[in-house]
């Protein structure tokens, strides 16, 4: 990930190479495929025209999991190759990839039945391979009451509890990114792709891009081109050639953050919404509980999906009928966000019908575009995508082909033996940072996010005089520093949004800091007062957003 420090230096030396493979996207899909790339020796080179991870990638419901609900619409093979990515997923980043107990409640005249439940779970866990320790359990009416109090007890008639993983999903983008660089693999955030380069037989050679951060446009070479833009998946490709078939139907979900204290779930729960047969996730994360989502046909400007007011009541509405003791307000909400699924228009289909497997598209000119999947399934998908590559490299006598190495690849600060090894260095590291006064959450905080890389911002923290700041500030100036050099930020937003998810997860500490943080950024980049003010009015639109609800866009 290019610092921000080196940014003109880089750009310029990008343009004089010629890559094996430029990846357009910097989210999920693309990450994924710049790291199997790198992973194979390929050189390559992502571009993003935002942040990393701005579209969807940051806005989903951050769970890394199998789609128990697709088994219902028969997709068999999907459920069979996410559900199976799961556990190398666990494996390779433990500190980012948490396992997370799912209660599923069997209600009168829900979706799941009483006897249809635990064949669809036995059938869920066959196809994804889970082992036996970690299978399914039925509950009856009584313990489903004990296993979570809050649930509606008057239309409880018994649960089963499951195992998926929760993540966060910007951070698992930034990781790969991380990962990748490490493998000789680059990418550059604030570069919009507006063009392609053509060689004399009409093949795609390079593409033309915007530096939003240098204001000037540059080109950069390469012998392939994967457009992995997700929701801009089509607009990527007009670039080339017409659309013509299959494309693209976003649909958007929305999802709600309250305090644990209002919300206090003993579980992560995943329940039905009688009205419409969708299920709904409550999902416990730190010291807050997250509701979602929401899965409406969306057709309008790509890059600015909102939480609108009916989406609220939707989501209140089906939690005060499942926890009806909470009964849960619009003040209650701490913060929102709301993001696009990029799905494959199917004639007739609704919203949450539409299936979610990955689908390719290949031109004359040899762009090859990926659009669909999950955030769970970016590992095999990104192999399926290079072993593309890979065969038409070979073919044209570049080299021979060579295999994906990402199922045995530990991610950034992801080098742990095991789960139980990342509870044990968070306790040794809570137990080393006295002297910098950090707490119990900032250390989880710091773990969950950058896993054993959290050294290297507490090291930053130690050097920092401690009598001269508040710890809190302290630990966060650490952060940004880090996040700067390492992290490839180079906005507020992206700091406070994307690597470190505060807008979300914990809007109401920011207040006195974001300032501050924005201050320090002007200092460190040497900004204008304008550049800082319109910073400081970017994040703080976000800020504003994130919980007010229009009635419609
Ligand atoms: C509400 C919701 C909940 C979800 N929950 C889950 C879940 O819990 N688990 C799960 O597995 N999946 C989930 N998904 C699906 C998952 O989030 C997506 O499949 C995945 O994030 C898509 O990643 P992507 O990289 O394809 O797209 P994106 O993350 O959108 O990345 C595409 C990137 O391309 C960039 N781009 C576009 N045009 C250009 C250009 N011209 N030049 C350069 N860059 C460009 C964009 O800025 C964007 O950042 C959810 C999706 C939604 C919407």
């Amino acid at each position: 990930m290019i610092s921000v420090f080196d940014r003109p230096r880089e750009v310029s030396e990008l343009q004089n190479e010629v890559f094996d493979l430029i990846v357009i996207g910097g989210g999920a899909t693309g990450a994924g495929i710049l790291l199997d790339a790198a992973s194979r020796g390929m050189k390559t080179l992502l571009l993003e025209q935002e942040d990393f991870a701005w579209g969807t990638s940051s806005r989903s419901t951050k769970l890394i999991h199998g789609g128990l609900r697709y088994l219902k619409q028969l997709e068999i093979s999907l459920v069979r190759e996410v559900g199976k990515e799961r556990a190398i997923l666990h494996a390779n980043a433990p500190h980012l990839v948490h396992p997370e107990e799912l209660l599923l409640p069997l209600i009168e005249s829900g979706s799941l039945g009483k006897y249809t439940t635990p064949v669809g779970l036995w059938m869920y866990e066959k196809l994804a391979g889970v082992p036996k320790e970690e299978r399914f359990k039925t509950l009856s009416r009584e313990e489903a009451r004990k296993a979570e109090p809050l649930l509606n007890s008057a239309i409880l008639q018994g649960a089963a509890i499951y195992r998926e993983y929760r993540t966060d999903d910007a951070r698992l983008v930034t990781s790969l990114l991380k990962t990748a660089a490490r493998l000789g693999g680059q990418s550059l955030n604030y570069a919009s792709v507006e063009g392609f380069l053509y060689d004399d037989a009409g093949a795609v050679c390079g593409v033309k891009v915007q530096d939003r951060i240098g204001r000037k446009a540059v080109t950069f070479k390469s012998h392939a081109v994967v457009n992995a833009a997700g929701p801009w998946c089509d607009e990527v490709r007009r670039l080339d050639s017409p659309v013509k078939g299959k494309h693209l139907q976003l649909t958007k979900g929305v999802h709600l953050v309250f305090s644990r204290e209002r919300f206090p779930l003993k579980r992560s729960v995943y329940f039905d919404v009688p009205d419409d047969g969708r299920m709904v996730f409550a999902i416990k994360r730190g010291n807050t509980t997250y509701l979602g989502t929401t899965d409406t046909l969306y057709d309008q400007a790509i890059g600015h999906p909102r939480t609108l007011a009916a989406d609220v009541v939707y989501l209140l509405n089906a939690a005060n009928r499942m926890f009806p003791t909470l009964q849960l307000e619009l003040k209650d909400v701490q913060s929102s966000w709301a993001g696009l699924r990029p799905l494959i228009h199917e004639e007739g289909k609704g919203p949450s019908e539409l299936s979610r497997k990955d689908e390719v598209f290949q031109t004359d000119s040899g762009l090859i575009s990926i659009a669909g999947g999950k955030l769970t399934g970016y590992r095999i998908m990104a192999e399926r995508i290079v072993d593309m590559v890979m065969i038409r490299r070979t073919a044209q006598g570049a080299g021979p082909y060579r295999e994906s190495k990402t199922e045995n690849l530990p991610l950034a600060g992801g080098d742990f033996e095991n789960y139980t090894a990342v509870a044990r260095f968070k306790q040794r590291l809570f137990g080393e940072s006295r002297q910098v006064e950090a707490s119990t959450t900032e250390i989880d905080h710091l773990v969950n996010c950058y896993g054993t890389e959290a050294t290297a911002v507490l090291e930053r923290a130690y050097a920092l005089h401690p009598e001269e700041m508040e710890p809190r500030w302290r630990m966060l100036r650490a952060e940004l520093d880090y996040c700067l050099s390492v992290e490839g930020v180079c906005t507020l937003s992206d700091f406070l949004i994307r690597r470190t998810g505060r807008l979300y997860f914990d809007r109401d500490s920011l207040e006195p800091f974001y300032p501050a943080a924005a201050q320090y950024m002007a200092e460190k980049m040497n900004w204008t007062r304008e550049r800082m003010q319109a910073q400081l009015a970017e994040f703080e639109q976000a800020y504003f957003e994130a919980l007010s609800f229009p009635e419609q866009k």
